[in-house]
C-alpha cells in the first residue's frame, strides 16, 4: 500500500471525507454546475485585456488590499438593480461567494459554535462550516422543498445556532424563499442569540421576484452574499461579495488573508462591471429557456420544484442515478445532488436544452412510462 491521505495526521473530522465537486465528464452537452452557457462577448474580453494589461503593469506592487474601486462599483450595480442604496461601506468581495460564506465563518463561527442550514441546499454551507471547525445543524423543509417554518423556528431555538443560512433562490431545488419567511427565521436567530443570518443569493438575479437587499435596513445581523459566477457568467473569475451593515465589513476583515483579491482578479471584475448590460443581456433568455424546461418536463409527466433560478429539479424516479446514467448515456450531463428521486438541470442554450429535452424522451420510451 501506497502511503495516502489516511497516513498524515489530517483533522478528525476531515478524515474519509471525500473533496466537493461534480464528476465533469467528458459529454457533448453538461448542464450539471448551473454556469451561464454563453461566453463572455467579444468587446468584454477586449476591455478585460486591456484593463488587465494596465494592471500588470504594477504587479510589482501588492493589490489594492481593500478592492475600494471595485467594491464601490459593486455597490451602484446593487443600489441600481435593487433600489435600495447600498454604499462602499456596506460592501465586501473576495475570490467567490465560496469565499465569503469562509470569511462569515471564520468570524462568526468556528470551534465551539454551529451553523444551520435548511436541506437539501447548497451543500458547500456545511462543509465550508465542516473546513472552519464549526458544527454543522441539518434543519428541516418540507416535502415541497419549502421551508417548514415551525419546525425552523423550533431547530433554532433549541440549538441557538451563531449563522443561519437561508438561500434563495435555493440550489439544488430551484425555489425562492419568501421574504416573509425570511423575516421569520431572522427574528427567531435575534430572540435565540442572537446569531447572524446569511442569505445566500446567488441566482437572485434569474428570480420572478425581487432582491432581500431591502431587509438590510436596520437588521445589523444580516448578510447577502451574491456572485459573479452564475448570472454574470463569469464564474471562471471568482468573485463573490456581500452586502450588511459596515459592522459585518470591518469583521471580516479580521479574519481575510491580507492582499486576498489579485490586482488582475480586481482588475477583470472592474471590466465586467463596465458592462453589466451586457453581462446580464443573456438573463432574461435563460429565465424563458428555464420556464420552458419547466413547461416541458411537466408535459412529460414529470414533477419539477417551481424555479428561480437558472436550473430545474424534476422527478420523481424510483432509481435517480439510473435516471442520470441514461440521460449521460445520451450525451447529456445532468446532476444527481443526491436528493432521493429528484435530479437537477442547467438551463443551457436553446439547443443544449433541445439536446436535453430530447434524451429524456428517448430515455423515458426505452423504460416504456
Ligand atoms: C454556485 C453557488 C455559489 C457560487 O459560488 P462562487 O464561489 O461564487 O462561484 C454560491 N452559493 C450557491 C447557493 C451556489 O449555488
Amino acid at each position: 500500500m501506497s502511503f495516502g491521505i489516511d497516513d498524515l495526521p489530517v483533522r478528525d473530522e476531515l478524515r474519509g471525507k471525500s473533496p466537493y465537486g461534480a464528476p465533469q465528464l467528458d459529454v457533448p452537452v453538461r448542464l450539471n454546475t448551473n454556469e451561464n452557457p454563453y461566453p463572455l462577448p467579444e468587446p468584454l474580453v477586449e476591455r478585460i485585456a486591456e484593463r488587465v494589461r494596465e494592471a500588470a503593469r504594477h504587479l510589482n506592487r501588492y493589490p489594492d488590499r481593500d478592492a475600494v474601486e471595485l467594491r464601490t462599483r459593486l455597490a451602484e450595480y446593487l443600489t441600481k438593480t435593487s433600489g435600495h442604496p447600498v454604499g462602499l461601506a456596506d460592501v465586501w468581495a473576495a475570490n467567490g461567494s465560496n469565499e465569503v460564506i469562509q470569511q462569515l465563518l471564520q468570524t462568526f463561527g468556528g470551534p465551539g459554535r454551529t451553523a444551520i442550514g435548511f436541506e437539501p441546499s447548497y451543500s458547500m454551507h456545511g462543509l465550508i462550516a465542516r473546513g472552519t471547525g464549526t458544527g454543522w445543524i441539518s434543519g428541516p423543509r418540507n416535502e415541497d422543498f419549502t421551508i417548514d417554518l415551525a419546525a425552523a423556528r423550533k431547530a433554532i431555538a433549541e440549538h441557538r445556532p451563531d449563522v443561519v443560512f437561508v438561500t434563495t433562490p435555493n440550489n439544488p431545488t430551484g425555489n425562492a424563499v419568501p421574504a416573509e419567511t425570511v423575516l421569520e427565521l431572522y427574528e427567531a436567530a435575534q430572540a435565540a442569540k442572537p446569531s447572524m443570518v446569511v442569505v445566500d443569493e446567488a441566482y437572485v438575479e434569474f428570480s420572478h421576484g425581487d432582491s432581500l437587499l431591502p431587509l438590510l435596513d436596520g437588521r445589523p445581523h444580516l448578510v447577502i452574499s451574491r456572485t459573479m459566477s452564475k448570472a454574470f457568467g463569469a464564474a471562471g473569475l471568482r468573485l463573490g461579495y456581500l452586502a450588511a451593515h459596515p459592522a459585518v465589513v470591518d469583521a471580516v476583515q479580521l479574519v481575510r488573508l491580507p492582499y486576498h483579491l489579485s490586482a488582475v482578479t480586481q482588475a477583470t471584475a472592474l471590466a465586467a462591471l463596465e458592462h453589466t448590460d451586457t453581462l446580464l443581456k443573456y438573463v432574461e433568455q435563460l429565465k424563458a429557456e428555464r420556464d420552458r424546461l419547466v413547461a416541458e418536463l411537466r408535459a412529460l409527466g414529470y414533477e419539477v420544484t417551481e424555479s428561480d433560478a437558472n436550473f430545474v429539479q424534476f422527478g420523481r424516479f424510483a432509481d435517480s442515478h439510473a435516471a442520470w446514467r441514461g440521460i449521460l448515456d445520451r450525451g447529456v450531463l445532468v446532476r444527481d445532488n443526491g436528493v432521493p428521486g429528484w435530479l437537477r438541470v442547467t438551463a443551457g442554450t436553446p439547443a443544449e436544452n433541445d439536446a436535453f429535452l430530447d434524451a429524456v424522451r428517448e430515455w423515458k420510451k426505452e423504460q416504456g412510462s
